[in-house]
Parts: structure tokens; sequence; C-alpha cells
């Protein structure tokens, strides 16, 4: 046990992401990220004990409601309230309630990415205090087995880029498999199927088999279009098709599963419990089979996650089947941490959130953190100059 620590300021920085990349529908050029810092009043080598965090990628900075709505209820609540959670520092979960205070039920949205930014910098906040990696922190809260030789991991990639060559690809995925990765995801919907088939025909050509190739068509698909890009991608044997419909058409996603062998892989865009049971209730998920993405980072933090991974356990699902979107170090630790099915890397994109600190091992398709205290975003290179701002 270590001292008590209060809260005694909270930040919000607003970092744009560099990259043009895009997938079907989205191109992220505009995109942004809220890094958040958590100020304690525990002082170690001079300097304040920092928690940070951030709300995941692809859904914008959250700075207006995080400044205008949560910083200042957390802010405005008793120190002591917030107190009780590891290592001495505030409780995860007694900060998310202040936050939400006077908040209705349901329409979740990017209200559930700002106060995930607040909730999983409270946890770094713990684990700094513990002096211990985040996903230590992290496992023994919740009393899981977590990864202790490392987490599978794909590289997330096969994006459209503005004026990308025939080859690029190719380039690409080369270099994936240079850097120790064993299986990779790309785009699709972006082409044609003509053209997107001969594109995954060469990612299986050169990964060595349709099990080590999942593809990502980011909601792009109407139903008619999702069932028939599915019917003719299921003679590949990939490792799995990702959000082939509206996130929030169950239905698309039972129809898929009541015709296709390949597994099925949606979660990225349900941001609460009530939408996971949703899922389970109306889209018909294959036990032992189809793929969960839903992201802390995007859905209230880590304990509105752990909750829909035991609703997930509830209706029969193994913890292996779930594998959150989000490639960066955040969700490496809460992979790591719950023992989970794997987590993506953006080798390139996404800067300066996605990807992992050079200090992470990466060997044979597995992934490890260091042993930074906290979530180690203090190691990842091109985010050492936004955390100098938000501190200074
Ligand atoms: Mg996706």
């Amino acid at each position: 046990m270590t001292e008590t620590a209060r809260i005694v300021e909270i930040r919000e920085l607003s970092v744009p992401l560099k990259g043009q990349v895009a997938n079907a529908v989205v191109n992220f050029a505009e995109h942004d990220v809220s890094l958040v810092a958590v100020m304690s009043n525990v002082m170690r080598n001079g300097k304040p004990v920092v928690g940070l965090g951030f709300n995941s990628i692809g859904r914008f900075a959250q700075g207006g409601l995080l400044n205008r709505r949560f910083i200042p209820r957390v802010l405005a609540a008793m120190p002591d309230s917030l107190g009780g959670g590891p290592n001495g520092g505030p409780d995860p979960a007694k900060v998310r309630a202040v936050a939400m205070r006077n908040e209705k039920p349901g329409g979740h949205g990017d209200r559930a990415a700002a106060v995930a930014a607040l909730e999983l910098a409270v946890w770094d906040l713990a684990a700094k205090l513990g002096d211990e990696p985040a996903w230590v922190t992290m496992a023994r809260a919740y009393g899981t087995t977590p990864h202790r030789d490392g987490s599978p991991v794909y590289a997330a990639g096969g994006y459209y880029y503005d004026g990308m060559s025939k080859g690029s690809l190719a380039e690409e995925l080369a270099g994936y498999l240079d850097q120790g990765f064993t299986s990779v995801k790309m785009k699709i919907g972006g082409a044609s199927l003509a053209e997107d088939t001969a594109r995954i025909e060469e990612a299986i050509g050169m990964l060595g088999g349709a099990d080590r190739v999942a593809v990502d068509a980011n909601g792009r698909f109407d139903r008619a279009e999702a069932l028939s890009w599915g019917r003719h991608l299921d003679g590949y044997g990939l490792r799995w098709l990702e959000e082939m419909g509206d996130p929030l058409d169950y239905g698309v996603h039972a129809a898929l599963v009541a015709e296709i062998d390949t597994a099925i892989a949606t979660g990225e865009n349900l941001f609460s419990r009530q939408d996971v049971r949703n899922l389970l209730a109306f889209g018909a998920p294959r036990p032992g089979k189809d793929i969960f993405q839903m992201d802390a980072g995007l859905s209230y933090g880590l304990g509105e996650y752990a909750g829909m991974i035991a609703d997930l356990e509830s209706a029969g699902h193994r913890r292996e089947q779930v594998m959150p979107h989000g490639g960066h170090l955040i969700n490496l630790h809460i992979v790591t941490a719950l023992g989970l099915g794997g987590c993506e890397a953006y080798p390139k994109v996404f800067v300066p959130f996605g990807g992992y600190a050079p200090q992470c091992r990466l060997q044979d398709g597995r992934i490890s953190p260091s042993d930074a205290p906290g979530f180690g975003l203090e190691q990842k290179v091109d985010l050492q100059p936004e955390i100098e701002r938000i501190l200074a």
C-alpha cells in the first residue's frame, strides 16, 4: 500500500492524428484524439504522479464534453469520496459514476469515449502509484489470469492510400512479416469486388494461408451487399469478416452467421453493455467462433468493458473470442491483463496513438508490454511531445 492519492487537476489535449489513410467509409486525415492527464497530489522525484489516458482511435477528440461536463463534475466531488481504488489511488468506478451524474441512460456515442479517456487515465494513475505496469494492476483488480508470455497480435493495415501504386499492398505486407507479425487484417469494400478479391488473394499468397488474413468492410455494405460479399468470400476460409453491415443492424449479423461459415467480427461501434446484450439477443453470434471487438477506450473505460466480457461469458462465449479494436498500448495492457484473444497493431498509421513502444517485445505473432509503470505511454516516442505539452 502506497500513500493515499487525491486528484488535484485534470487536463485534456486534443491531438490530431498524422497520416493520410482511409477505409471504405472514413478518411482519418481530420481525426483527433483526446489525451487526458489526471494529476495527483503524490510527488515522486519532485514531480506529481500523473495518470494518462486517451479515448482510443476513430471517434474524434472529446474536449467539449470533457471540459464542460465530465472533468468539472469529478473536480467538484469531495476528493475522499473518490478513494478506495487500487494502490491507494482514486477508484476508477467512482470517478466514472461521478462523471456520469445527471446523464440520461442510452445515447452512448461520443460521451462513452470521453468518459473512457478519463477512466483509463485513472487506471494509469493507479498503476503508477503502485510502480507497476497497468496490466498487473488490472489483472489483480479483476482476478483474471493474464498473458505472461505475450498476447497474440496481428497487423491491421491494407488501407486504401492516396495515390496507392500497384505493389504497395505487397510492400506493406512484407514489412509486417519482417517485423514479426504472422497475420494481418485488410480493408475491403473501398474498391470493386473484383479488385478487392485480387488484393485478398495477393495477401493470402504472401501470408501463406487464408486463416492468416482477416478482412474489414467498416460497415459499408447494405444487407444485400453484405450477404453477397459474404457468400463470395466464404469459400476462401479467411480468419474473419469484420463489420460487413451497419454495426447496429443485428439482423444483418444474424443473417450472415446463419449462412456463412467464416467467423463474423463486430463490436467496435458498440459502446455499452446494453449494446452488447442486444448483439447477443438479436445477432446470434456463435460461441467459440465469432469475434467481439468492443474497445474500452470508446465505451466508458475498463469497468464497462469488463462487464461486457462477463455478459459474453454468461452467454457461452469465450474470452479468446474477444479482440479489441484499437492497436495501441492501452489495449495491449487490457488484452494482457484480461487474457483476451489478442490485439491489433497499426504499425504505420494513427500516429502518435497507434502502435506500440519500442520496448514492447514482438516475436512470432505475440507481443508483450514493457515493464514501464502504467500503460507506458511515456515510452512511445511520437507521443512524448504531446505528453510534454499536456504537462507543461
Ligand atoms: Mg474494424
